[in-house]
């Protein structure tokens, strides 16, 4: 299926733009030129994360559960078109190839406290928003379906990876998109891969450098709105024991594998925090969620995981629930969980 993608323009004039005009629309049919624009020259390890969908060995599976989940790290730059390689060979095999848009500094996981501490590009997956035209012009663009894309900034200068993940959820808010994917430790479709999630449709996934020019990160903060403020005393459906914050947050620090459909608010696919503990080390069968007017939920199908909810994910992933803790609205009870989280951590 994507076997003449090979052949496409030469890495070369991919990886080596010249300033201005010769990257204008340059066509992204293979991995390489992508990670040149969001990782430049800088060292660390690139995350593939690659699968089957789950249907094509079990037609009873549901659209886009991801079955036999290979992820691997490839130090940076110096095997970076290997890396681009297996994407390319992984998509031939019919199995869904990822990468991590940021580089890591160490190799095997990508917990959101392994990011390299700097990022030059921000992202957003548009799902199925829309980035404003009259926002900043992204700088690359992959087109991961016929109808959707995500959109690159490459910025002039290093930022903290803490102020891209802030801006990618700025852009996520103002575009519509997927504020799940805002976060460090996402994965993004490699350009010269293939989408099989609507097969026996195949989308290749393809990609292009706009042509403009890196943006300042002081012009991106200005040009893009703030985030809206959480809406306060939200009407729930039942109580709900927990900091009055979103899920997106919490999915930093842990790995999401996608967006699960869910008729009743939002729910993502991730890897457990407690995959250790499963049989074989299995990545699949943990969710976690938000309900449409409810409270955020944890489930894994894995048996050392029964009994383990919303308030044990919480403690897992505690590091932001202390700093989520602090921007909530009511001081007196802040205080107070802020406390009660510490002391059970410290147990
Ligand atoms: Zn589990």
């Amino acid at each position: 299926m994507t076997s003449e993608e090979a052949s496409g323009p030469s890495d070369r004039e991919v990886r080596q733009p010249q300033k201005g005009t010769s990257i204008v629309y340059q066509q992204l049919t293979r991995p390489e030129g992508l990670f040149r624009h969001v990782f430049v020259e800088d060292e660390g390890f690139l995350v593939t994360f690659t699968a089957q969908q789950g249907r094509f060995r079990d037609p009873g599976t549901r659209p886009n559960e991801l079955a036999d989940i290979r992820q691997r790290s490839w130090p940076y730059p110096s095997r970076a078109e290997e890396a681009a390689q297996y994407l390319i060979d992984e998509a031939q095999l019919e199995r869904e190839s990822y990468f991590g848009v940021h580089l890591f500094r160490e190799a095997g996981n990508r917990r959101a406290a392994n990011t390299v501490p700097t990022l030059r590009a921000l992202w957003l997956d548009e799902d199925e928003g829309h980035f404003p035209e009259t926002g900043p012009e992204p700088t690359a663009t992959v087109r991961s379906s016929a109808g959707r894309r995500h959109l690159y900034w490459r910025l002039s200068h290093p930022v903290a990876v803490e102020w891209a993940v802030t801006m990618n959820r700025r852009l996520a808010a103002w575009a519509g998109g997927d504020v799940g994917k805002a976060g460090a430790a996402s994965v993004l479709r490699a350009p010269g891969t293939a989408n099989y999630k609507r097969h026996p449709r195949v989308d290749l996934v393809v990609g292009e450098f706009t042509g403009a020019l890196p943006w300042e990160p002081e012009i991106m903060e200005q040009a893009v709105p703030e985030l809206p403020q959480p809406k306060s005393s939200p009407i729930r459906a039942e109580p709900y024991d927990g900091p009055d914050v979103d899920l997106a947050p919490y999915l930093e620090n842990v790995e999401v594998l996608g967006n699960v459909p869910d008729s009743v608010g939002t729910k993502y696919a991730i890897v457990c925090p407690w995959v250790n503990e499963h049989s074989g080390g299995d990545r699949s069968g943990t969710r976690v969620g938000h309900r449409a007017g409810g409270g955020l939920w944890f489930h894994c199908d894995h048996e050392h995981c029964q009994g383990r909810g919303w308030s044990e994910f919480r403690l897992a992933v505690r590091g932001q629930v202390i700093r989520i803790t602090r921007r909530a609205s009511r001081p007196d009870k802040v205080k107070t969980k802020l406390e009660r989280t510490v002391n059970i951590t410290r147990e």
